[in-house]
C-alpha cells in the first residue's frame, strides 16, 4: 500500500532501497524548462510528473541531465549531481522499473481518488433547451425530446440506490442538467418536484447546472435543499446574448436569479465559456460582478469551448497561454478561476500547497464515480456523450442494467495502456486523452497537456521559486553541481 504522503513527494516510492545502483537511465516522464528568475543562478526547472518533485537546476545541473535525457549515456552515479537526480525521482534503474512504479501508483491513486471523491449523479429531467448558444455542444436534432415523467424518476432513484449502496449519502450529489432542467414548462417543473422530493427523502446534496433564464422560478421549489448552482455568463449583456441567444433581456433575467439564489443562501459558481469572441470582455464581467456581488461572491470559473461542440457556428477554443495573458493583464482579480484550464491545477496545488501536483493518471468524472440518468432510461458516465445511446453504459427502465464492457472503456482509460501516449512526458498527468472523442470521432484526441503543462509552469516560476526558497516544501527544491 502505497501511503498518501508518498504519493506527493516520491522519491521514496519511487525508490525503495536507499541503495544507490551502478547506473541509471533518466525517467520518461520529465519536463525541463528554462524559466526566467532574475537575479539567480538557477534558470531551469525540472519537473518529474511521475514522483512529484519538482526542483530548479543551476546551468551545470541542467546541461546534465539535458545529456542524459536525449539518449547520452546512462548516468554512472558517482557523483552528487548523479545522486540528487537519484533522490529525488529523476532517474531510475531501467526503464522497466519505471513502467512498474507508474502502473502501481496509476492503481494506487485510482482507488485513492474513487474513494475521496464526491459521488456525483445527474440527472437529466430533460434534453430540450430554451436557449441556442452558438458553441453548444450538443446535437440538438438528434436528442430525444421526451420529458423524463414521475415513474422513471423513481426508477432512476431505485438504480441510484444500488448503484451508491454502502455509501454515506453525505457524499452523493444530484446534479440537475439538460439541455436545459430549469425551464418555464409545467411538465419540467413536475418533473423537478420529483427530483428534489427523492433527493430529500435520502438526504443527498442537490446542485442545478442552468443556464439561469428561469432559475428564480424554481428557487422556492428547492427550499433549502439546493446547495450549489452553476449559472453560465458568457460576458457584459451584449456579449453574452450573442453567444447564447434566447429572448432578448434574458441577460437581466440571469443576473436576478443569481440575486435571489444568493439571497437564499445558495452558493453560486459562475462559468465562463471562453472562446477568442469573449476573451476580451472577460475584464468587464470580472468587474461588474465584484461590483454587484461583492468580493466574497460568485467565482468565475473560466473553460475553454470545447473543441468537440457539434455546432459549426463557433469552433474557437483559448489557449493556456492565451488565458494566461489575459488573466495576467488583469491583475488575476480574486474571482478569477483558471482551474478550467487543466494545466492550472497542477500549477495551483504548487502555489497554494507548496507541493508539486499530485499525480493524477485520470481526467475526469468518467474514470471516477459518475452516472447520468436520461429521460429514455439511458445510463451514461460522460456528460458530453449523454443522449448518444451507443456510448451509453446501461439502462434502468425497467430495472438496473449495467453493460461492463462498455463501462469498462470509460472506468480502465489510461495514458499507460495508450500507445500513443506511453511515452509523453505527460503521462503521469493524464488519462490519455478524452474518451468521449475516441468513441464518438474514431480518433485520438490528446490533451496537450505536454504543452500547456510547461507553459503553465514557466509563467508562475518566480513564485514556485519563491516556495522553493522559503525551503517548506519537500517537493519544491533546488538541485546544483
Ligand atoms: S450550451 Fe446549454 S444552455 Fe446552451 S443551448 Fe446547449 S444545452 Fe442549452
Ligand atoms: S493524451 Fe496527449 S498529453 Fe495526454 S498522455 Fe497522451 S499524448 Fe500525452
Amino acid at each position: 500500500m502505497v501511503e498518501f504522503q508518498t504519493l506527493y513527494g516520491s522519491h521514496e516510492a519511487a525508490h525503495q532501497k536507499a541503495v544507490y545502483p551502478d547506473s541509471a537511465v533518466p525517467s520518461n516522464y520529465l519536463f525541463l524548462i528554462p524559466v526566467s528568475i532574475p537575479d539567480s543562478t538557477y534558470q531551469h526547472l525540472l519537473y518529474s510528473p511521475l514522483s512529484g518533485t519538482l526542483d530548479f537546476l543551476d546551468n551545470n545541473a541542467a546541461r546534465h541531465i539535458k545529456h542524459l535525457m536525449e539518449g547520452g549515456e546512462r548516468a554512472k552515479m558517482n557523483s552528487q549531481l548523479d545522486k540528487d537526480f537519484w533522490d529525488r525521482g529523476y532517474l531510475f534503474e531501467n526503464p522497466d522499473a519505471e513502467l512498474r512504479q507508474a502502473k502501481m501508483l496509476y492503481k494506487e491513486l485510482l482507488k485513492f481518488n474513487r474513494d475521496l471523491q464526491r459521488h456525483q449523479i445527474a440527472i437529466i429531467p430533460t434534453y430540450t433547451c430554451n436557449l441556442e448558444c452558438v458553441y453548444c455542444w450538443q446535437d440538438r436534432q438528434k436528442l430525444p425530446t421526451r420529458i423524463m415523467d414521475a415513474q422513471t424518476v423513481t426508477l432512476a432513484f431505485k438504480a441510484v440506490d444500488q448503484l451508491v449502496e454502502g455509501i454515506d449519502p453525505d457524499q452523493v450529489d444530484i446534479c440537475l442538467f439538460g439541455g436545459e432542467p430549469l425551464q418555464a414548462d409545467q411538465q419540467i417543473f413536475d418533473t423537478v418536484k420529483c427530483i428534489i422530493e427523492q433527493s430529500r427523502q435520502r438526504n443527498f446534496k442537490l446542485k442545478a447546472i442552468t443556464n439561469g433564464v428561469n432559475l428564480r422560478e424554481y428557487l422556492p421549489l428547492f427550499g433549502d435543499t439546493l446547495d450549489v448552482v452553476q449559472v453560465t455568463l458568457d460576458g457584459p449583456a451584449e456579449i453574452h446574448e450573442n453567444r447564447r441567444p434566447g429572448k432578448s433581456g434574458d441577460f437581466w433575467k440571469i443576473i436576478e436569479s443569481i440575486d435571489h439564489a444568493i439571497n437564499r443562501g445558495v452558493s453560486v459558481n459562475i462559468r465562463v465559456n471562453v472562446a477568442p469572441e469573449n476573451l476580451n470582455s472577460i475584464s468587464e464581467l470580472s468587474k461588474f460582478v465584484e461590483d454587484r456581488w461583492g468580493l466574497h461572491g460568485p467565482q468565475l470559473y473560466l473553460s475553454p469551448v470545447k473543441e468537440n461542440n457539434l455546432s459549426n457556428q463557433c469552433n474557437g477554443t483559448t489557449s493556456i497561454k492565451e488565458i494566461l495573458h489575459m488573466s495576467g493583464s488583469i491583475q488575476m482579480p480574486n474571482n478569477i478561476n483558471l482551474m478550467g484550464y487543466r494545466a492550472m491545477r497542477g500549477v495551483e496545488q504548487i502555489l497554494q500547497y507548496a507541493h508539486a501536483p499530485l499525480q493524477r493518471f485520470f481526467s475526469c468524472e468518467a474514470q471516477l464515480n459518475f452516472w447520468a440518468f436520461d429521460p429514455v432510461g439511458d445510463i451514461y458516465v460522460c456528460y458530453d456523450a449523454c443522449g448518444n445511446s451507443q456510448l451509453s453504459v446501461g439502462r434502468f427502465l425497467p430495472d438496473l442494467k449495467i453493460d461492463e464492457s462498455s463501462l469498462k472503456k470509460w472506468r480502465s482509460h489510461s495514458s499507460l495502456n495508450n500507445e500513443q501516449c506511453i511515452s509523453c512526458a505527460a503521462a503521469p498527468l493524464c488519462s490519455g486523452g478524452c474518451v468521449y472523442i475516441e468513441a464518438s470521432q474514431e480518433k485520438h484526441s490528446c490533451d496537450g497537456l505536454m504543452d500547456s503543462y510547461p507553459i503553465a509552469l514557466s509563467y508562475f516560476a518566480k513564485d514556485i521559486y519563491d516556495i522553493a526558497t522559503r525551503g517548506s516544501s519537500e517537493t519544491v527544491g533546488f538541485i546544483c553541481s
